[in-house]
Formats: structure tokens, C-alpha cells, sequence
């Protein structure tokens, strides 16, 4: 059994690349199967199941790799955060030896000294630590975002100011360098939004073998191509990797994303607009949760609306069920189709997880018959882009009679539209007195399910 360590060099991203940089390694030699990543807090070690005395093997694999994918600049030069002069610095060449032995333990000098590498490996250096850290301002201000401004020509101080976009940055020795690279081209998602590049590195939390280290491995190029053409709101972005790429949703269920935020690039340098790490778990278990959840983020970014992604993002990350009568209208009425007949709204299914896991509306109250009736008439409006009723029950308040008065006047509407021949569904007496005492002991339930219902389709039970 061979144990590798990263470097500890205090950045999240450089520790995770370099580690599936070397189970690469590890994977090219003997397969998948016998390589596992361990997350040791700040480091990781990358276990492969082989002889000690087979060691070799892995340095040639190591070197064969860099023959094959990194003696030209391709994969630097497509890596946001690396800059064209070091692209064109970092490739291999005949004459490189990169070993492996430094990787084996941790019994190297702290110099702490301004020009030691950040990975305190003594060979020979590169000056950019693999776009993140050091050429986006990270090293110098890891606890957040560069702001500081210079002008735009230096020898006028009058010239709008542009934010800096640090090109100096610390070293790291070129071993680390390609690792680091290695483990970019494997395992992570980059894709172009407006005048930006996004990298999101998944995280593992836990020991990583493998399957799901082969999912991680084989997931990264369906990401690489992808365009978006609106600014996607950073805190959504996870939200958005994982539905473009669905099946990655099991197996990422213990990993955190990554998500850095470029912007600039070639030779000028490049800027990190935003970074965060986040907590997979929660957007799995809504994309797992059904292939609708999937086509409601779809339709939002589709339609550009990013806004509502945001709401979204609040309501699947943080829970946070205040906003979801608010997303659920937004979504509804800012369909402009012209046609009565038919309306966009919430696939079933969704606004059915929303109610359970968001809101935690107990099922008895949403598959209520009682309920779905009133939602059916309800949705009748809404369908009509009449939304004051739902509007108004949506917005009562427990202490005030809006909640009665509204369904009152709702019926009554609804009593004159049915004598009028216009096909709407009305709920019976009975039913109207079953919501009236459920909404008695749980009103905030009854009211947010009787809303979100009726901005919803209806699901194949109701029969139109
Ligand atoms: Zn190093």
C-alpha cells in the first residue's frame, strides 16, 4: 500500500486538485477500484492499493501523462485562472522529472520565507499557483474578494479605476503545478457565463474510491462546453451544475462544490469575483427527488429568470418556506402566453415536494380531497390570470376573517360563472366546512397548500 499526502498549502481548491491529480495517477496505473481519497481536514491522503516495491510504476504513469496531455498548452491555456504567459511556461518538456517521493510524507523545512513555494517542495517553481490561490488574490486575501482598484492607465490617476488583477503571485513547484492541473482536467466542471468562467471543484467528505471517483472523472467534459448567456446568480450556480449533469446527483450527495468565479483572463490576469463552498446534499436531494424538479430549473434558465433561480436557490438550500407563495406566483404569472387554455404552472410534482420538505405541510393536509377541491376552483382563476383571490388568501392573516371572506367571495364568483356555462369546478358544502376546521388548528398549512396547489397543475386524479 503506497500513501500519498497533499502539501498543506492552506488553499481548499489546490489541496482537492492535486489530491485527484494523484488519484488519477494511482487510476491510470491499476484501476479505480484500488484508489481512495481520504479528506483529512485541510489535506488529503490518496491511498493505492499496491506493492511498495511497484512504485516506479506510479512515476511512470506520472510521466506518461504528462507526455500525453500536458506538453502543449491545451489543457493550461482552456484552465480559467492560469494566464497565457503561464500556459505557455508550465508545459513539460523532455528534459522534466517530476517524482512522486515528496508526496509520500510531510519532512520538508518551513522556511517561511516570501519566495519559499506555498507547497515547500524545493524544485523548481512556477509563479502562479494553478490560477486560484495566488493569481486571483486569494493568497494575499483568502478571507475575501480582492477589491482594491487601480486606475486603468497607470500614469494617470484620473482614468477609471479597474479592480486589480494581481499577476505577481507566490510559486509552487512545478510537480504540485501539474498535479494540480491533472486534477483539474479530471474532476472538475468549468463552463463560460457572459464574460465569466465558473470552475466548481467537487469536495469529497468522505473516503472517495471507485464508482463514484469514476463518476467524478467522467462527469467533468459534459461541463466543459457549456455557454450561459445571462449571468446566472453565484449562489445558484450548484443548483444549475447538477441539473445539467442529473446523474451526478447520488454519488455527489457527500461532497461539497466548490465554486469559483473568474473574470478577465489571458494575459492580463484574471480575477476571482467569487468564491464559496457549499454543501451538496440539499440540491441533490431536490434534483433526485423527481426528473420535474430537473425541468422547473430548466424552464428558469431557459426563460432567463434568473431571479426566480434565486428564490429557488433560497427555497432548496435554505429552506426557506416564506418564499414560496412568492415563487410560485411569480412563476405562474409571468407566462405570457396569450391562450386561456392553457397556462404554465408548477409541475405537481414539484409544488408536492415543495409542500413536504420546504414548508413540511403534513401530507394529510396535502392530499387532502378537501383541499385539492378548493385548489381545483381556485386554480380555475388563476388559470383566468385572476389572482387577487389567490393573492388575498395567500397574504390572510389567522386574526382577520380575509381567509373566510375571500373564499366566500370566490364561490359566489364562481356560483355566477357555472349559471353563466363556463366549465369550473366548485367544491361542495361539506368540503368548505372540512377546510374551514382544518384551517382552524393549522392555518399557515391549509393556506400555503391550497395556494400552491392551485398554482399548479392538477395531478391525474382530478378529472376536468
Ligand atoms: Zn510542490
Amino acid at each position: 500500500m503506497i500513501t500519498f499526502q497533499t502539501p498543506l498549502t492552506g488553499y481548499p481548491d489546490l489541496e482537492a486538485k492535486i489530491a485527484y491529480g494523484l488519484a488519477r495517477i494511482g487510476t491510470e496505473a491499476i484501476g479505480l477500484e484500488k484508489v481512495v481519497i481520504k479528506n483529512c481536514g485541510g489535506y488529503y491522503q490518496v491511498r493505492i492499493d499496491i506493492d511498495d516495491s511497484d512504485f516506479q510504476l506510479l512515476e511512470n504513469t506520472f510521466d506518461l501523462l504528462c507526455r500525453r496531455l500536458l506538453s502543449d498548452e491545451h489543457i493550461p491555456s482552456m484552465t480559467p485562472g492560469i494566464t497565457g504567459r503561464s500556459a505557455r511556461r508550465i508545459k513539460t518538456t523532455e528534459k522534466d522529472a517530476f517524482p512522486l517521493k515528496e508526496y509520500l510524507g510531510c519532512e520538508y523545512a518551513f522556511s517561511n520565507k516570501k519566495t519559499e513555494n506555498v507547497c515547500k517542495h524545493s524544485g523548481s517553481s512556477l509563479g502562479n499557483v494553478m490560477g486560484f490561490a495566488a493569481s486571483t488574490a486569494y493568497y494575499n486575501k483568502r478571507n475575501g474578494i480582492d477589491i482594491v482598484s487601480i486606475p486603468q492607465d497607470t500614469r494617470n490617476r484620473n482614468s477609471p479605476k479597474l479592480l486589480r488583477r494581481p499577476t505577481n503571485p507566490r510559486n509552487i513547484c512545478k510537480t504540485c503545478g501539474l498535479l494540480s492541473l491533472l486534477g483539474s482536467w479530471y474532476s472538475t466542471f468549468m463552463f463560460s457565463m457572459v464574460d465569466k468562467q465558473v470552475i466548481g471543484i467537487p469536495i469529497p467528505n468522505r473516503e472517495v474510491s471507485g464508482d463514484v471517483l469514476g463518476q467524478v472523472f467522467a462527469y467533468h467534459h459534459l461541463f466543459r462546453k457549456e455557454w450561459f448567456g445571462n449571468p446566472i446568480p453565484e449562489k445558484a450556480i450548484p443548483l444549475v451544475i447538477l441539473a445539467r449533469i442529473p446523474s451526478t446527483a447520488y454519488f455527489l450527495k457527500d461532497f461539497d462544490l466548490l465554486v469559483i468565479v473568474f473574470s478577465g483572463g489571458g494575459n492580463r490576469g484574471y480575477h476571482a469575483d467569487a468564491m464559496s463552498i457549499t454543501p451538496i446534499k440539499n440540491y441533490v436531494d431536490f434534483i433526485d427527488a423527481s426528473s420535474f424538479n430537473i425541468a422547473t430549473i430548466e424552464r428558469l434558465i431557459n426563460t432567463g429568470s434568473y431571479e426566480l433561480l434565486r428564490i429557488l436557490n433560497e427555497l432548496v438550500f435554505y429552506g426557506r418556506k416564506e418564499l414560496l407563495g412568492r415563487f410560485a406566483r411569480i412563476y405562474v404569472s409571468q407566462d405570457n402566453t396569450k391562450s386561456s387554455n392553457y397556462r404554465t404552472l408548477l409541475y405537481v410534482q414539484t409544488a408536492y415536494y415543495f409542500l413536504r420538505e420546504v414548508a413540511m405541510i403534513n401530507p394529510e393536509i396535502i392530499e387532502n380531497p378537501a383541499i385539492g377541491s378548493l385548489s381545483r376552483t381556485l386554480r380555475y382563476f388563476v388559470m383566468n390570470k385572476k389572482y387577487g383571490y389567490a393573492d388575498d388568501i395567500r397574504n390572510a392573516r389567522k386574526e382577520s376573517r380575509d381567509f373566510e371572506d375571500t373564499i366566500a367571495k370566490m364561490l359566489r364568483e364562481g356560483r355566477l360563472r357555472l349559471e353563466q356555462n363556463e366549465k369550473i369546478h366548485l367544491p361542495s358544502e361539506n368540503e368548505i366546512k372540512e377546510i374551514f376546521r382544518l384551517a382552524y388548528d393549522r392555518f399557515e398549512e391549509v393556506k400555503t397548500a391550497l395556494t400552491i396547489l392551485a398554482f399548479s397543475f392538477p395531478s391525474g386524479i382530478e378529472q376536468n
